[in-house]
């Protein structure tokens, strides 16, 4: 066994507060009962999914939790929601991969996927760690060489680019993965009168068999070998242009595909070296897989529990019946969760060594060999997976109310694209923490700040169907206004990549957790 599985092993967490012991009842104290002390609850007993799933947890972030009244002070000061940015993972979750490409004797070079998320502390953090950075835009482009990363440490993969993005590149220098045809034209039109040519990486739409749709990036290995073959006007004939490298991105977090994808990335590496040319780098792009949950038994029990609500053989662990991607058709419930998965087997380093491990084609070399007879170096570009466990996400509780079928309407100073993703849903477990400001420390009666509730939590919006997840959630010691909801580990998309400022209400404020309270992160002042 390689190194890989303990570089992951590693990374281990203390996954429950300190009240873990004691059972979370989910009747609970009724109206009258005496309040619990707030310190005799663990970190998770005020919150849990009526089937939980529950999230790992970095140390800072328990930390943070074991605050409350810090953390409301820093929400009356910065708004609700407010995103908690701490690269500090960054260095581990990098290191498994380095240690897994090491052990197949390749050199690694990782850039950070920025889209992810917009924290500038991510990209100075990547800086530090001698990490690239993968910009998809121009702005993110701009921003990210502000902060002083060096051009030949970027990867340009806009999956569109302007003229003015293709100029400002050729005045900068990062390595532009190229797209299309189209886009060619458009790069050597910007670069005509440029000295040193302007490196590219072809992106390849890998041939994955048939019953796998073509992925939108790029172009096939012939259609990119017509375009080099053109003469004239080619990528690295004098057109300002050098290939020094083979580029895909793919969907999913298949390592078998993405061995596959490599061996033809190396044919076409070959049929270009054959050319004169001199690409000395395939790069996989993103898609490497991580894990909100520990407990794949928890992840495989939520899915059980939610078929047999559907079903009619269970109570309810969606809002309105929401199928998360299954419905009842004709008596049978068909479909399946085209979400996140939020447990998986093998993610960075296992998955890395997976990868590597798997040959190119049935009874060909692995794709570590393929790689390292030609000496190409490895890139990848990872980004949920390179935040796992650098953010949280925390909202105010503005009211509680009834539904008649007695389930409880919690709603959020917060709104429902400040956790999401393109996918269905949020299925971790939100945690609750009681400052001492919530109205429940207050004398008068409000029966429901510590007696169990069941329900949903609703946002900003004005949408009927506004839910902040889908999810039935379970509040075993009541729910106060002014109590704080906090969303774990969102760093990776969920915080930026849908975010609305609709109905004028403004962004989520983003700040950096440190040592001493909060900063906030740059990118909130930039234009
Ligand atoms: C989005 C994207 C990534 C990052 O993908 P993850 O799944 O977050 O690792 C990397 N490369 C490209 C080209 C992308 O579009």
């Amino acid at each position: 066994m390689s190194t890989t599985h303990d570089a992951e092993d590693a990374r281990t967490t203390t996954t429950h507060g300190a009240g873990d012991a004691r059972t979370t009842a989910t009747t609970g104290p009724g109206p009258t009962a005496l309040r619990p002390m707030a310190d005799d609850l663990g970190l998770r007993d005020r919150c849990h999914g009526a089937a939980p799933l529950t999230a790992r947890l970095e140390p800072w972030l328990e930390d943070v939790l074991a605050r409350p009244d810090d953390l409301a002070a820093w929400l009356a000061e910065h708004g609700s929601p407010l995103n908690l940015l701490h690269p500090g993972a960054m260095e581990q979750n990098a290191e498994a991969l380095l240690v897994a490409a090491d052990a197949h004797d390749l050199d690694l070079g990782i850039f950070f996927a920025r889209k992810a998320n917009k924290g500038l502390a991510f990209v100075d953090e990547a800086l530090r760690l001698g990490l690239g950075v993968d910009v998809a835009s121009e702005r993110e482009l701009r921003q990210v060489l502000d902060r002083g990363v060096p051009a030949e440490r970027i990867v340009l993969t806009a999956a569109v680019k302007s003229a003015s993005l293709l100029d400002l590149a050729v005045r900068t220098r990062p390595t532009v993965a190229l797209d299309n045809a189209d886009e060619l034209d458009a790069l050597l039109l910007a670069a005509h009168d440029t000295p040193d040519p302007v490196p590219v990486a072809l992106r390849l739409a890998p041939a994955l068999g048939p019953d796998r749709p073509q992925t939108r990036f790029g172009l096939p290995a012939d259609a990119w070998l017509r375009l080099v073959d053109r003469g004239g006007q080619a990528p690295g004939r004098g057109g300002g242009l050098t290939i020094t490298g083979v580029h895909f991105h793919l969907d999913g977090y298949d390592a078998g595909e993405r061995a596959v994808a490599i061996g033809q990335a190396t044919e076409l590496v070959d049929a270009l070296r054959e050319r004169g040319h001199r690409p000395a780098f395939v790069d996989i792009g993103g898609g490497i897989p991580m894990s909100y949950l520990d407990d794949g038994d928890e992840w495989e029990r939520f899915w059980d529990a939610h078929r047999a609500a559907l079903s009619g053989d269970g109570p309810p662990q969606t809002f309105g019946g929401h199928g998360l991607g299954f419905a009842v058709d004709d008596g049978r419930l068909r479909g399946r969760w085209g979400g996140y998965p939020y447990h998986q087997t093998g993610v960075r380093g296992a998955w890395l060594h997976g990868l590597l491990a798997h040959p190119v084609a049935p009874g060909g070399p692995t794709a570590a060999d393929a790689l390292r007879s030609r000496g190409l170096e490895l890139r990848c570009e990872p980004g949920r997976s390179l935040l796992d466990g650098c953010g949280a996400t925390v909202a105010r509780v503005a009211f509680r109310k009834p539904r008649d079928d007695g389930s409880w309407l919690v709603g959020l100073e917060m709104n429902r694209t400040q956790c999401r993703t393109t996918s269905d849903d949020f299925l971790v477990d939100p945690l609750v923490v009681r400052p001492a400001s919530a109205d429940g420390g207050s004398p008068s009666p409000d029966p429901v700040a510590d007696a169990a509730i069941e329900g949903h939590l609703v946002g900003a919006y004005c949408i009927e169907r506004e839910l902040l997840t889908w999810r039935r959630l379970r509040f075993p010691h009541g729910v106060a206004v002014g109590d704080l909801v906090v969303f774990p580990n969102t760093a990776g998309y969920l915080m930026h990549i849908l975010e609305s400022a609709s109905h004028q209400i403004p962004l989520a404020r983003n700040v950096v957790v440190g040592r001493d309270g909060v900063r906030p992160d740059p990118i909130d002042a930039a234009a």
